[in-house]
């Protein structure tokens, strides 16, 4: 299978994954395009409507500053940051500093593991000249745009969020908090306070998509502008060929569940973390994601770091087995990653730098959050 082809199998699974309930009724006003397909996928990176006006969009994505990033955000979203960034579109990059006590009791070591993200990201890529980098803490009126969100949905739905329950399974706290629960809907508030209509995220957070979805739908039906135009757009989720790629644990990777390769990690790290991922007894290696998650997920990334299709990576190392298959991950990863890894210890260097690109970044983010606030607050008459 071509990458075109992986990134259409991509497309169906998404598809079928969110629907889009709300397609925009009666009431629906100008401005809100009601067939809009609500998941994009890298295929569609290179759709016409990209390239021919990349002005016409505007990127938001985050992170939880939670620990460094890692592989599974390396391919489920960074690089296609990276990629629309150099397409020309307009890019917002958040680190929402405060869902990190949506699940835990304390922001442990906030501050390092914030400037982290930071120097992530410039080792991945983002330009911070085009791209603007910023903590949702540090800008007020995002946040304020959180209370009449709230109001715009159930107790019920909430409680139905299908990640929500999911992270409320691997946190570690004994009772669940009320951050928690209205985290989509914050998350709302950090996609449209810059009126973001492509955001780059991996398959755990389309159902959060869907409520910043529904949010701007129900906001512009609730409160149109005098003239019957719409406040916010409805922002899509754009999908990777790798939505969700798997820890060494076969479960999806993720920072604070020990199953990760980080981005800055060294070799001898990479090798020994990959050499502890769960395989099974079969010898043969195939790749088939469904019956075999933990072989595939290894397969699935040496043929994202080698630019090749799984199923040829799978049919090179034939009956090698599981020795044979993690050597070639160690090697592709280590090889694939060593510039990025370059540039990170160099960045390194100099935190201060990583500090003030952070301040630039809230600067422009409030002056966007205040027009944004001023604006909903006169549509809803100046609450
Ligand atoms: P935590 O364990 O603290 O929740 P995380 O690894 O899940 O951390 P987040 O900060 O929650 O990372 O996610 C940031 C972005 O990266 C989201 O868009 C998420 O969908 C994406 N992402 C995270 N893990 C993966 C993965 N394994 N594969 C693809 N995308 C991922
Ligand atoms: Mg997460």
């Amino acid at each position: 299978m071509t990458a075109a082809e992986r990134a259409a199998t991509t497309r169906t699974t998404a598809a079928r994954t969110t629907t889009d309930r709300d397609t925009a009724g009666p009431s629906a006003v100008r401005s809100v395009e009601p067939s809009a397909a609500p998941v994009l996928t890298a295929a569609d990176l290179t759709a016409a409507d990209l390239i021919a006006d990349p002005g016409a969009h505007r990127v938001l994505t985050g992170d939880r500053p939670t620990g460094p990033l890692h592989l599974g955000h390396y391919f489920g979203t960074l690089q296609n940051r990276v990629r629309l960034q150099d397409q020309g579109v307009e890019m917002f990059v958040l680190v929402a500093d405060y869902q990190v006590i949506t699940d835990r009791d304390l922001a442990d070591r906030l501050a390092e593991h914030t400037e982290n993200l930071v120097l992530d990201y410039l080792a991945a890529g983002l330009d911070p000249e085009r791209a603007t980098i910023f903590a949702h803490s540090a800008v007020p009126a995002l946040n304020q745009l959180l209370l009449p969100f709230l109001s715009l949905v159930s107790v019920a739905e909430l409680s139905r969020n299908p990640t929500v329950k999911d992270e409320i399974a691997h946190s570690s706290q004994a009772a669940v908090n009320g951050l928690m629960f209205t985290y989509p809907v914050h998350q709302a508030a950090d996609i449209l306070f810059c009126k973001a209509d492509l955001v780059p995220v991996g398959q755990d957070q389309l159902p959060h998509l869907e409520v910043a979805r529904t949010v701007a739908r129900r906001f512009n039906e609730r409160y149109p502008h005098a003239d019957g135009s719409a406040v916010f757009p409805r922002p899509r989720a754009l999908l990777s060929e790798a939505p969700m790629l798997l820890g060494t644990d076969g479960g999806k990777m993720s920072k604070s569940r020990g199953n990760a390769v980080a981005l800055g990690a060294d070799e001898d790290e990479t090798a020994r973390i990959i050499r502890g991922a769960r395989t099974d007894a079969d010898r043969r290696i195939t790749y088939d994601p469904t019956g075999r998650p933990g072989v595939s997920g290894l397969v699935l990334l040496a043929a994202l770091c080698q630019d090749r299709a799984p199923e040829t990576i799978a049919e090179e190392i034939g009956d090698g087995g599981a020795a044979v298959l993690k050597r070639t991950v160690i090697e592709s990863v280590n090889e694939y990653f060593r510039p990025l890894r370059v540039r990170r210890a160099e960045l390194a260097t100099d935190r201060g730098h990583l500090r003030q690109v952070l301040r630039a970044g809230a600067e422009r983010a409030n002056a966007i959050a205040d027009a944004t606030l001023a604006e909903v607050r006169e549509v809803m008459g100046a609450i």
